[in-house]
């Protein structure tokens, strides 16, 4: 899947790395989070403080780990990188904190999977910029303070509702991200386009924008894809006629739909009549985790307007029927 943030090859870093945005400025869409932010740091920035403790949620491939690094940029601190299932044990918390210097970003990716345990170290680093160790085992154990450097903790996570109430209220900025719109992902495509030097029109852009399922991640990767395509049938010109080839050929569809969201849709309504099912049952029918769809598949055909929560299960919409060409069943 073009989602997934791995594996990724050095070959794929060093391509990241080129078309990161590293400023506010350069974040493109999102305007409502970009504006609080610009407010939230130059304040923090007046008073001379780390800016607060920054919740970013949102499904993946929206801009989470970018945006935790702009903020460290404007700051004008260092960033220092882990995500909740590396933060096995106590200590291995207690060493990143440690190791931050003062006002520096502290980025925990995936926070909802930290560990209890873990997580309960990071409470008092949060609120007063101190650690509680225990030390020892047994009747000689005993606890140790340690105080720590002022910091900014910036989790992210695809949903707020999986974090831990006590953790969640922590923080005091909370931001969503939301899928960008065809516009904005056809301006971050001609802006990677410039920064790889790919020759691509608007209307190429706007192809590989419009499949690319909101998601600034997988309109980057398909630029990549449909760049080795134009190599090699358009001397490395991408116009819409190629991006639609390229895109045809890598099986995304119109829609922007991949794989697993056709697969999703189409169960959905052969074997369960559209439902409403329950998303245990639409899971164990694909072979697929829960938390992938709830996660990274729902979202998107939720956003679109093809599914529905409800409380008694998923629903597929009359926009499904008609994209798969695909009866509806009567009902009543
Ligand atoms: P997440 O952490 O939410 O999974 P990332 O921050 O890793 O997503 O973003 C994936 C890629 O998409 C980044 O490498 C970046 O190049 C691009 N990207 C994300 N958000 C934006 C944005 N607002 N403007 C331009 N490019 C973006």
């Amino acid at each position: 899947r073009f989602i997934a943030p791995e594996p990724q090859g050095a070959k794929e870093e060093q391509y990241d790395r080129a078309i990161r945005p590293l400023s506010l400025e350069e974040y493109i869409g999102q305007a409502v989070v970009r504006e609080k932010m610009e407010i939230f740091i130059s304040a923090a920035r007046m008073r001379k403080e780390p800016l607060d403790h920054t919740l970013v949620f949102g499904p993946p491939g929206l801009g989470k780990t970018t945006l935790a690094n702009i903020i460290a940029n404007e700051m004008g601190v260092s960033i220092k990188t882990t995500s909740g299932p590396v933060l096995e044990k106590a200590g291995d918390l207690a060493a990143m904190l440690t190791n931050l210097e003062s006002g520096d970003v502290l980025f925990i990716d995936e926070i909802h999977r930290l560990s209890p345990h873990v997580e309960e170290v990071l409470y008092p680093a949060m609120e007063d910029y101190q650690l509680d160790i225990m030390i020892g085992e047994g009747p000689a154990a005993r606890s140790i303070k340690i105080e720590l450097p002022p910091f900014t903790l910036v989790g992210a996570t695809t949903r707020a509702g999986l974090l831990t109430s006590p953790l969640r209220d922590r923080f005091g900025i909370v931001e969503r991200l939301e899928f960008y719109t065809v516009a904005e992902l056809t301006e971050i495509v001609i802006r990677s386009a410039g920064k790889l030097e790919v020759e691509i029109d608007t209307s190429g852009a706007e192809e590989v924008a419009r499949r690319s399922r909101g998601t600034p991640r997988i309109a980057n990767r398909l630029l990549r894809r449909v760049r080795d395509y134009a190599d090699v049938k358009h001397e490395g010109r991408i116009d819409q006629t190629i991006a639609d080839q390229a895109l045809d050929m890598l099986n995304v569809d119109k829609a922007g739909f991949d794989h697993l969201d056709r697969r999703l849709l189409v169960t959905l309504i052969e074997k369960f009549g559209g439902g409403p099912v329950g998303v245990e049952s639409l899971a164990a029918a694909l072979s697929e985790e829960r938390d992938t769809l709830e996660d990274v598949v729902e979202p998107y055909l939720i956003q679109q307007g093809f599914l529905m929560r409800t409380p008694r299960g998923r629903l597929v919409t009359d926009l499904a029927y008609l994209h798969f060409d695909l009866p509806r069943p009567h009902t009543g």
